[in-house]
């Protein structure tokens, strides 16, 4: 049994599309030359939770996806968790999502930072981060299809949100206004578009935003593992030479009562054939990671999946009528497990703003609204993007002196309380 079925079926696709015909007439209506606020294309956790807090707001909402949504609560779709910082789960509350979440979500309490070489015991010197550093848990464990299934389930119960899915959206950007037309058939007119398309956006490169990509030649093993010992709600951030090792806890299951999700990033090459690995050699590699001096031995390990990583920033998040949000906008290394964080910070800057602008009668996609949109959001991210590029690059070699450097100064940090609960801080996007 693996460990996702354990989300009630009450949850799932047939009980979430309960108001598809209702959604249907009020759809086909709005395709005959109709109107709403904000367009919002790509309906992937960024866009479909703008749609979902815009639409609590009486804001109306057109959100398009190229993908059906229904069958992106399949298991075999996708195998990530994310860890989800307070900021965004109070989002996600606001929004009407949270409560859908078909499965427990593990609080992550503690964070082991370590330093270390492959097969060695990790370094002394080492930065944890505790519950006292931030008087809250520092995220909570969230596996990807929950989190669908809960979007899915928060937008049929949402009227003012039009889901077009799947449909392609031709857009028509001009000062006075959008027009939108679908391939399917069908226009409408709206203020403002959000695009939330992903990281290869074709609406950021339709519009002609310049962008900046760092390959890093690093892939990304996800898979869950069930261990002999209990994680006591804590993660491990174990930094290598070919790309940092993370487990994330995750609540358990009456047939493994200890899981955890792993990032395990590799040089290109490498993490596929690791990935591909029969069951007892690769649970060998990734307990020669893990260590097994805390969570025991690896009793089992369900399916893996593999994303090349790399980082990339668009130039700017704003077009005539138009910006940008979540991974369109930026694209981060999971090193500290921000990138879905990061676009949830965007539209906690967003949301107020249109929501402001909607309730005094203004115009949703005015330059001033954009400007100001950029201003809250670009700064702050760019900085976070540095700061995981610089990581990856400072952990992900073998120079000695650099080892001994990045040792004393995470066990420096490690030492300072002052210094913890700034970094915590601010991960927590607080
Ligand atoms: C291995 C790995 C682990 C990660 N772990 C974490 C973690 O622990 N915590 C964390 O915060 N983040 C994590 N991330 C990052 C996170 O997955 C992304 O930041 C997040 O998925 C971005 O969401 P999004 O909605 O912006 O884009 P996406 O999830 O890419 O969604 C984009 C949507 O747009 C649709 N679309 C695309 N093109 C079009 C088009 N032309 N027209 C209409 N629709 C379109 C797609 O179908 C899709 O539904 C991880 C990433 C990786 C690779």
């Amino acid at each position: 049994m693996s460990h996702m079925s354990h989300i009630p079926m009450s949850h799932t696709a047939s009980n979430v599309f309960h108001k598809k015909s209702q959604t249907e007439s009020l759809s086909s209506s709005l395709l005959e030359g109709g109107s709403v606020d904000v367009c919002i294309v790509g309906a992937g956790p960024v866009g479909a939770a703008l749609a979902c807090r815009l639409g609590r707001a009486g804001v109306r909402v057109a959100l398009i996806d190229k993908a059906a949504l229904l069958p992106m609560e399949d298991p075999a779709c996708d195998g990530r968790a994310y860890a989800i910082a307070a900021g965004p789960k109070n989002f996600l509350e606001e929004a009407g999502v949270w409560d859908y979440i078909p499965s427990p979500s593990c609080p992550i309490e503690d964070i082991l930072v370590t330093d270390g070489r492959l097969g060695k015991p990790a370094s002394s010197l080492f930065l944890q981060f505790m519950r006292e550093d931030a008087n809250q848990p520092f995220g909570w464990m969230v596996e990807a299809r929950a989190l669908r299934i809960a979007l899915n389930a928060a937008l049929a119960a949402t009227p003012s949100v039009h889901v077009l899915a799947p449909a392609e959206a031709h857009l028509t950007r001009r000062e006075e206004g959008v027009e939108v037309s679908l391939k399917e058939g069908g226009n409408f007119r709206a203020q403002l578009v959000v695009a939330a398309d992903g990281r290869r956006s074709r609406l950021r490169a339709e519009a002609g935003i310049p962008l900046t990509r760092l390959p890093y030649g690093q892939t990304a093993i996800v898979c869950n593992i069930a261990h002999e010992l209990p994680h006591n709600n804590s993660a491990l951030e174990h930094f290598l030479p070919a790309g940092p090792f993370a487990q994330l806890p995750l609540c358990g299951t009456e047939e493994h009562p200890f899981m955890s999700a792993i990032v395990w990033s590799d040089k290109d090459g490498y993490a596929e054939r690791f990935a591909a690995l029969p069951d007892a050699l690769f649970i060998q590699q990734l307990e020669k990671r893990m260590g097994n001096e805390r969570l025991g031995r690896v009793t089992f390990v369900g399916r893996r999946w593999t994303y090349p990583l790399s980082a990339q920033y668009a130039h700017s998040y704003t077009a005539t009528r138009m910006l940008l949000v979540g991974d369109a906008a930026h694209g981060i290394h999971p090193i500290a497990g921000q990138g879905l964080n990061l676009g949830y910070r965007d539209i906690i800057h967003l949301s107020p703003l249109l929501i402001e602008a909607h309730a005094q009668g203004q115009d949703l996609g005015t330059p001033a609204l954009l400007a100001c949109y950029q201003a809250q959001c670009r700064p702050a991210n760019m900085l976070m993007f540095i700061a995981t590029d610089v990581l990856d690059r400072l952990f992900s070699n073998n120079n000695p002196v650099l080892r001994l450097a990045r040792d004393l100064g995470i066990a420096g940090v490690h030492r300072i309380p002052a210094l913890r609960k700034a970094f915590v801080k601010h991960a927590m996007g607080l």
